[in-house]
């Protein structure tokens, strides 16, 4: 603020001294015409009349002198005048620059810095575009709503192309690590398999898998029915048990994160998952690791961390 009001003073000083420095220079001139008007003088004695006509060109060269002295002036101060830029032309805005109310409320000058802001921002707008559009993707070219919504649905190929062998080994290995888990195969249906976990004594889980992919956890207590009445899996029924009911939500949480953040590898997340599984085999021993208590409204700690599954009541998690 402080450099525009000194520059302000500075061409207000210049603009002064020019329109002094163009008076005298208007004066010199004057007296250039003048001394033309008026010619030789006649020889009062009339016996030196070359010599008036000398006096004359020696005075006609000096006035010539103080002109281009003072024409030099002149074109300094107009050299050291710093261009103002809200001077262009603004169409019928730029009458604003006439009314002297303008230099109070600086109505012109913002429209002109707009204007500028606006062009230069057309001007990126319109590189940005010719840069984007020589770079294009082939992605957001041609695939349309259906197909694009058709190609997310799918899922990688190595999901669907595994081999019933692969997936039989992978479970057998995966069976054998985890202690205190007791794996049995209830039924194959294709790709789908139902297999029956058994944590410890604390709860029974069924767990529906297709291929490696795992698509439904439902957690209930030991005692509880698993089968309908004529015999088959009843993957539906929640637990009669509050404590259960819960787990199964958290075991199913657990299988979305496992899921998402280890999905370049199909046997990975069931790893994770299952060893997640273990870390409830003494649900109704291991205090809660924060508050230290047993119960809570008459819970035991049933939320495990999905990278430190220690026992934690679903109030006290961090
Ligand atoms: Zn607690």
């Amino acid at each position: 603020m402080a450099d525009t009001i000194n520059q302000a003073k500075l061409t207000i000083s210049c603009i002064a001294q020019a329109i002094t420095s163009t008076q005298q220079l208007r004066s010199t001139v004057t007296n250039v015409f003048n001394l033309l008007c008026e010619g030789v003088k006649p020889d009062e004695d009339h016996d030196g009349r070359g010599r008036d006509r000398k006096k004359f060109l020696q005075k006609f060269q000096e006035h010539l002198q103080a002109v281009n002295k003072d024409y030099n002036e002149v074109e300094k101060y107009c050299n050291s005048m710093i261009p103002t830029p809200e001077l262009q032309v603004l169409g019928p805005l730029s009458h604003l620059s006439l009314d002297s109310n303008t230099d109070k409320k600086n109505t012109f000058r913002d429209a002109v810095q707009t204007y500028e802001w606006n062009q230069r921002m057309h001007e990126y707008a319109q590189i940005a575009s010719s840069i984007l559009l020589s770079h294009q993707l082939k992605r957001s070219q041609s695939s349309g709503g259906a197909i694009l919504a058709k190609r997310r649905r799918a899922l990688p190929p190595k999901f669907q192309n595994m081999s019933s062998q692969h997936v039989e080994n992978t479970l057998q290995l995966l069976a054998r690590q985890p202690a205190d888990l007791t794996f049995k195969l209830i039924k194959t249906l294709g790709d789908t398999r139902i297999l029956q976990v058994t944590v410890g004594r604390v709860f029974t889980v069924i767990l529906m898998l297709r291929n490696l992919l795992m698509e439904k956890v439902l957690v209930k207590g030991l005692d509880e029915e698993l089968y309908y009445e004529n015999g088959t899996i009843d993957l539906f029924s929640e637990s009669q048990f509050e404590c259960m009911r819960r787990i199964t939500d958290h075991a199913m949480t657990a299988v979305l994160q496992y899921s998402t953040t280890h999905a370049t590898q199909p046997e990975i997340p069931l790893k994770y998952f299952l060893l997640w599984l273990q870390s409830y085999k003494n649900l109704f021993i291991d205090p809660c690791s924060i508050c230290g208590k047993h119960l809570d409204g008459g819970l035991p700690p049933v939320w495990r961390d999905f990278r430190n599954p220690v026992a934690c009541h679903d109030t006290c998690r961090p």
